[in-house]
């Protein structure tokens, strides 16, 4: 058995405000956390973290880096090109339900190859086959709101991609009560691989 949760003190707002101003930190060169085993130890006895993340499997977007957060700070789900299937909505979920995180954020990436990957098959008009073809199918609807064929289609889909995504997050079992009941937000955001910023969208 898990002991109930302490109440929680942290708002919707400075959960996130916490976030980007790790981002910042991650940024300027100056992270407030290594990642030694006496923060795991410090952390083991319980969590409360103060949001859960949805990001890319891509390498270079670490996403307890990116924002500077340490052990117990952050749930993280990660898929390719933050699909949502079954599994990553009932983690959301429980990390709402069970552990009380005050935020949601989902984070997209520019260069995503996922999203590209999406664009090529419907430029080109061929479907990978099995599993790759499932996240294909689950990216294809942003690609078509923006059009496949402009020169910036990976940018501009992976932007409504991370919007469509958001809006996912907001219909997940038990996330529209807590929403109405200001116990939890959801935001959309986009980290760029060269300058390490993450962006919040509007
Ligand atoms: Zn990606």
């Amino acid at each position: 058995m898990t002991a109930p949760s302490p109440p929680r003190t942290t708002s919707p707002a400075d959960a996130l405000a916490a976030l980007v101003a790790g981002n910042r930190r991650f940024v300027s060169g100056r992270p407030e956390h290594g990642h030694d085993v006496s923060a795991a130890a410090s952390s083991s006895g319980g969590q409360q973290p103060n949001a859960v993340v949805l990001g890319c499997i891509d390498s270079r977007v670490p996403l307890e880096a990116i924002f500077d957060q340490t052990f117990g700070s952050i749930c993280v789900v990660r898929s390719g090109g933050h699909v949502v299937d079954r599994a990553v909505a009932g983690s959301v979920g429980f990390a709402v339900g069970a552990l009380g995180v005050p935020l949601i954020i989902v984070l997209g990436h520019v260069r995503c190859g996922a999203v590209t990957a999406t664009v090529e098959a419907v430029r080109a008009g061929e479907r990978p086959d099995g599993d790759v073809g499932y996240l294909v199918d689950e990216i294809t609807p942003a690609v078509l709101s923006v059009g496949a064929d402009s020169p910036d289609a990976p940018d501009k889909a992976m932007r409504a991609h991370v919007a469509r995504t958001v809006t996912r997050m907001r219909e997940i079992t038990g996330v529209p009560e807590a929403i109405a009941a200001g116990r939890v937000a959801v935001a959309g955001a986009v980290y760029d691989l060269d300058t390490g910023w993450v962006d919040l969208l509007a």
